[in-house]
């Protein structure tokens, strides 16, 4: 009997202490009391940890695991709808990025959903759809993180003056980002340049660079013999020798491209995927690698 008792209360602890456990299984969260917000996918995440930075009972949690690569036809898996349901408040990009966002509005519809990129002027891609890659140049991420401050103090007014001064102080330092890129790309002689996919228009806008030719393969999957043959071809033919794939395309394509066409290859990162606890300055550290690469590219 007092062995069973024991047991029993075992038990007890275990789904005392499996309830206190995060939403992702490992963060200290208490669900009534505190703020649970949940980001679609890395972007949003960065900047959204800035902005609720430090601020007692908020939380911040990343939906998309770090391999999930760009968000497009991303479909939602099981664990997602279990973070949601816990969520107070998902931070998307939007802009048509989270294709599965009307699957989250019918299944919870009292969810509120902050916008990164509404209001956004957008721009068409190849196919004439509006392009939600507005992360990638820096001022479009200002506007996103503008957005997301804003729909926060809607959401939360209580801790209005926290998130009011984290996202001054992260604008600023995005604004001394995006004037030292200016900086640093002004006199670059090339400004011709080809990408895997339509991830930087808004970038290639912003720094005054000519995108060629975009090369659309899916990410994580190896290209085929037909694929990698019109890839090398289009390359030929726009006479581009430097060609920026992403860190999500497959190396051994990239190397069979350089090996057949003579351009060199470099490696450009759209910031769409991450580590799960990324550093908060990882936009920063990512664009300022991005800018050495391009100025090695095409001095
Ligand atoms: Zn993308």
């Amino acid at each position: 009997m007092k062995k069973t008792g024991l047991l029993i209360l075992t038990f007890m602890l275990f789904l005392v202490f499996s309830a206190c456990s995060g939403p992702d299984g490992n963060i200290g969260f208490e669900q009534d009391k505190d703020t649970l917000i949940v980001t679609s996918f890395y972007p949003m995440y960065i900047f959204t940890s800035n902005i609720a930075d430090g601020i007692e009972g908020v939380r911040v949690v990343n939906m998309t695991e770090p391999q999930t690569g760009c968000l497009h036809d991303y479909q939602l898996v099981p664990a997602d709808m279990k973070i949601l349901e816990k969520a107070d408040i998902f931070i998307i990009n939007g802009a048509g990025m989270e294709s599965f966002l009307e699957k989250v509005i019918s299944q919870l519809p009292e969810l509120t959903i902050i916008e990164a990129a509404k209001g956004m002027e957008l721009l068409d891609d190849e196919n004439g759809e509006k392009n939600p890659h507005v992360w990638v140049s820096i001022s479009g991420a200002i506007q996103e993180v503008r957005n997301i401050t804003d729909g926060l103090i809607a959401a939360d007014p209580a801790n209005e003056t926290f998130y009011r001064k984290n996202s001054e102080n992260y604008i600023k330092k995005l604004e001394a980002l995006k004037q030292s890129m200016h900086d640093a790309l002004k006199d670059i002689e090339t400004r011709d340049i080809v990408t895997f996919h339509e991830a930087f228009p808004y970038f290639a806008h912003e720094f005054d660079l000519n995108i060629v030719s975009v090369i659309e393969r899916e990410p994580g999957s190896e290209p085929s013999a037909g694929e990698l043959a019109e890839t090398i071809k289009a390359i030929n033919e726009a006479q581009v020798k430097v060609l920026f794939t992403e860190p999500q395309y497959s190396p051994k394509a990239a190397e069979s491209i350089a090996a057949q066409t003579g351009a060199k290859i470099y490696i450009l990162d759209p910031v769409v995927t991450g580590p799960k606890d990324a550093e908060s300055d990882s936009y920063e550290r990512i664009m300022k690698e991005n800018l050495e690469v391009l100025i090695e590219a095409l001095k």
